[in-house]
C-alpha cells in the first residue's frame, strides 16, 4: 500500500495549484528542482518578518535568535544524514559550490603533479568540471569509471583504474539522467581499502532514498537544498571531522577567523572556517523546515511511493509507438529518460509544455552519461512525493497526442 496521500500533499505546495497554457500544471521536472511547501515558505517569511539579523557577531536579541535558528538548522541537517556532529556540516550555496569547495581546499592542498582523481561517466558536470580544473592546474590526471549500456557503472573497471597515484574519488550517489543508484557503499569500501578518500554527490539521492553518512563511511557528502523541497541558494558539505580539521580554508573573510593582523590570520575551527562572510541564514532555516517536512512524511514512504510511480511510468511509456526508453539500470529512482522517433527532444519538451506538463528536455548537464549510451539529449520526467498516477496518465495521454499528430 502507498502510505503517501499525494493528492493531500499537493495542497501544501501553492505553486502546483495553477494552470499553465490552459491545463492544470503537472510538475515532472523535480530532478531539476522541487517545489516548496508552505511549511518552508512560511518559515523563511517568518524569519524576514520577525527576526532577520546577522549572526554570531551581534550581541543583541535578534542576533541571538537568528544564530540559534541557523545552528538549529545545522543540527537538523546533521540528524537527517546521521552525521556524528553538527561541526561536520558546512553550509554552502549548493552541490556545485560544495564540490568546488572540496576540490579547491582538499584538492589544492593534497594533489601533486602526476596524481590521479577518479570520477564516473554517470556524473553531473558539477562533479566533473571542478576536478578537471584542479587536475589541469596541478598536473594531475582525471579518470572516469565507465558505464555499461544500461547506465550502470562497471565497478570491476573501477578497481583497475586505481593506481598508487590515485588520491581522490568523487562520484554521484544517484545519476540524474537514468536515475541509476550507484553502489556507493562498495565504491567507498574499495577506495578506502587503498586509503583513498571519497566524496559522494548526493544532489539526486537526498530527496529519494535514506542517506546515512556514517553507515556509508564516506569522507564527504554534498547536496543542494532546492532538490529536497528547500530553498535555492543553500546546500551542504558534510565532511568527516578529522579531515575538516586538517583542511585549509577556502574563501577568506569574516567569520572564518579567530584573529587577524595585517601580516597574519588565525583561522577559525570547522565549520566556521569554511563559511566566510555573512551566511544565507534565511535559506538555511528554510532547509531545516524542508528536512522536517520530509522526515514527517518518512523518506522510506517517499521512496516506495516514487518507486511505484516510476515503474508505472516506464510500463506506460514503453507502450507508446516510437518511444525509446533510455537506460535500464539495475537499481534506479524517480527518473525516466526517453526519446521519440522523428520528434526532436527540445520540440517534445515544448509540446508537453503546451499541455501544461513540465519536464526537462536536453542534456541534463550530464553529457558523458548520455553519450555513453549513444545519445546527445533526452526527455526526462522525474517524480517527487506530490506526484500521482494521474500525473503519469496525463503525460502518457499528451505523448500519445504528440506522436499521433506526426
Ligand atoms: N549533481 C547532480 C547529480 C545534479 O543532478 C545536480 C543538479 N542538476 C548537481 C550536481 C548540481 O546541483 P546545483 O545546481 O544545485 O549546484
Amino acid at each position: 500500500v502507498d502510505t503517501l496521500n499525494s493528492e493531500e500533499i499537493k495542497k501544501d505546495f501553492p505553486v502546483l495549484n495553477q494552470q499553465v497554457n490552459g491545463h492544470d500544471l503537472v510538475w515532472l521536472d523535480n530532478g531539476a528542482t522541487t517545489q516548496k511547501p508552505l511549511q518552508v515558505i512560511d518559515k523563511i517569511s517568518d524569519y524576514y518578518k520577525t527576526y532577520n539579523s546577522n549572526i554570531h557577531r551581534g550581541a543583541h536579541t535578534l542576533a541571538a535568535r537568528a544564530t540559534d535558528a541557523y545552528e538549529e538548522a545545522r543540527e537538523k541537517v546533521q540528524h537527517f544524514i546521521n552525521a556524528a556532529s553538527s561541526e561536520e556540516i558546512i553550509f554552502v550555496r549548493g552541490t556545485t559550490e560544495g564540490i568546488n569547495l572540496v576540490a579547491q581546499t582538499y584538492g589544492r592542498q593534497y594533489l601533486t603533479p602526476g596524481d590521479e582523481v577518479i570520477v564516473s561517466e554517470l556524473d553531473h558536470h558539477a562533479n566533473i568540471v571542478p576536478w578537471q580544473r584542479i587536475c589541469q592546474e596541478k598536473g594531475c590526471t582525471l579518470k572516469a569509471i565507465p558505464t555499461d549500456k544500461n547506465g550502470d557503472l562497471v565497478l570491476s573497471e573501477f578497481e583497475r583504474l586505481i593506481t598508487p597515484r590515485t588520491r581522490f574519488v568523487s562520484v554521484g550517489h544517484v545519476n540524474n539522467t537514468f536515475g541509476t543508484i550507484n553502489d556507493v557503499k562498495r565504491i567507498i569500501e574499495i577506495a578506502h581499502s587503498h586509503n583513498i578518500p571519497v566524496l559522494i554527490d548526493g544532489a539526486q539521492s537526498i530527496a529519494h532514498t535514506p542517506v546515512d553518512v556514517q553507515q556509508l563511511g564516506t569522507d564527504f557528502f554534498v547536496f543542494s537544498g532546492h532538490k529536497i523541497y528547500g530553498p535555492n541558494g543553500i546546500g551542504v558539505v558534510y565532511g568527516r571531522k578529522d579531515i575538516l580539521d586538517k583542511m585549509q580554508p577556502w574563501q577568506g573573510g569574516g567569520n572564518m577567523i579567530t584573529d587577524v593582523t595585517i601580516e597574519h590570520t588565525e583561522y577559525n575551527v570547522p565549520p566556521a572556517r569554511f563559511e566566510a562572510g555573512t551566511p544565507n541564514v534565511a535559506d538555511a532555516i528554510g532547509l531545516g523546515a524542508a528536512l522536517d517536512y520530509v522526515r514527517h512524511l518518512g523518506i522510506r514512504n517517499i521512496e516506495a511511493h516514487e518507486h511505484k510511480l516510476t515503474e508505472y511510468a516506464r510500463e506506460q511509456l514503453a507502450q507508446i509507438k516510437g518511444l525509446t526508453l533510455i537506460g535500464n539500470p539495475k537499481h534506479r529512482v524517480s527518473v525516466v529518460s526517453f526519446v521519440l522517433d522523428g520528434i526532436a527532444v527540445p520540440e517534445t519538451g515544448t509540446l508537453l509544455d503546451k499541455e501544461g506538463i513540465a519536464v526537462r528536455a536536453g542534456h541534463h548537464c550530464a553529457q558523458p552519461a548520455l553519450r555513453a549510451l549513444g545519445y546527445e539529449m533526452s526527455v526526462r520526467p522525474t517524480f517527487a512525493l506530490y506526484n500521482t498516477r494521474e500525473d503519469v496518465d496525463k503525460l502518457v495521454i499528451a505523448l500519445r497526442k504528440i506522436v499521433g499528430s506526426k
